[in-house]
């Protein structure tokens, strides 16, 4: 059987479950990269070049990682993910992802490029071309994409339910498909801390634990009941978009509408912007959430960079002054007035 790489970063965690049905739907075998670890990310860091997001170095990492496991590497090219009324975009990276890896490592199995570009053709197109590819046609050809889209939507509803990415994978791929409404309770639920904080930051940054200290758990660790961007729903985001028109990049986006929700919601105590050193995007984003989504009657807000640099302790003390902050502004707000 066919063996096909697929790096454990990047859009692994919007993706994986849907690419691993469709290619093991058209006969392949899926191997999937280690966990992140210190020495996966050193070799990505090393084989890239300097000035870019950690995100991508650690795409090298990960694909590094799989050179002498597989056939193939499957690496998608996501051009635009939602077709809109004007003309959006992924980041500049991402569409040129399968180029850079070619260009710049040696050694490597063919790689699978795989085009999402939904303004331009459907995903159909696109998973039809590879079912091609992988010589399958016809009815087994659409049985595999109508597995892999059933295998997706299950996939949403788990993220929606607040299940972090990889126990949602779990989930979905082997527990034969979930139950489409969460396999457990969100971290809304089961925290049962006393502050309600949101992490609004890309996936392959607050889920991969070893990039982003594992942040969740710290802040739950300290009290905190923790919502992600993936459990406010699509309708929603689009409609705090509606205020801030204009904005090209479909993932960011995201982040920009899932901050706009959480820094409006009563119940939430503080937001956290997680975002990578050297992205553009993100950068640009982050600037119009805190000068302009931000208002006086938000809850505080705190931004974390993060890089290959960012060490433990200072991810650890700057959770830590975050939250001391939010218990200390609410003690003073809830405090009886003395006279
Ligand atoms: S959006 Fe930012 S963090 Fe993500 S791949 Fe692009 S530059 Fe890197």
């Amino acid at each position: 059987m066919v063996k096909v790489g697929i790096p454990r970063a990047l859009s692994y965690y919007r993706y994986f479950p849907f690419w691993k049905s469709l290619l093991e739907g058209l006969g392949a075998e899926v191997v999937v990269s280690r966990h992140t670890g210190k020495h996966l990310l050193e070799d990505g860091v090393r084989h890239c070049v300097d000035d870019i997001c950690v995100p991508v170095k650690l795409f090298y990492g990960h694909v590094l990682d799989l050179v002498d496991k597989v056939d193939y590497l499957f690496i998608s090219r996501l051009v635009s993910v939602e077709k809109g009324e004007g003309d959006t975009y992924t980041c500049p990276k991402l569409i040129g992802l399968p180029d850079m890896i070619k260009s710049s490592l040696s050694g490597l199995p063919p790689i699978i490029d795989f085009v999402v570009d939904v303004q331009n053709m459907p995903l159909k197109s696109s998973a039809k071309r590879l079912a091609g590819s992988f010589g399958v046609t016809g009815a087994r050809a659409k049985r595999a994409l109508g597995g892999a889209l059933e295998v997706e939507r299950l996939y949403q509803a788990e993220l929606l339910n607040g299940v972090p990415p990889e126990e949602a994978i779990e989930a979905v791929l082997s527990n034969g498909g979930g139950n489409g409404s969460g396999s457990r309770a969100g971290p809304e639920r089961t925290g049962g801390g006393d502050l309600n904080i949101a992490l609004v930051g890309h996936e392959y940054l607050v889920f991969d634990p070893f990039i982003s200290n594992n942040l969740p758990r710290k802040l739950e660790r300290l009290g905190a009941n923790v919502s992600f961007i993936t459990q406010v729903p699509s309708a929603v985001v689009e409609e705090e978009l509606a205020r801030y028109p204009g904005i090209s990049w479909s993932y960011e986006k995201e982040l920009l509408g899932a901050a706009s929700h959480f820094l409006s919601r009563d119940d939430i105590d503080g937001v956290m912007l997680v975002i990578g050193f050297a992205c553009g995007p993100d950068s640009i984003i982050s600037e119009i959430i805190t000068r302009e989504v931000r208002t006086e009657k938000s809850p505080p807000l705190m931004t974390l960079v993060l890089d290959e640099h960012t060490g433990e302790a200072g991810v650890a003390t700057r959770v830590e002054a975050f939250v001391d902050l939010i218990r200390r502004s609410r003690t003073r707000t809830t405090a009886p007035d003395p006279n």
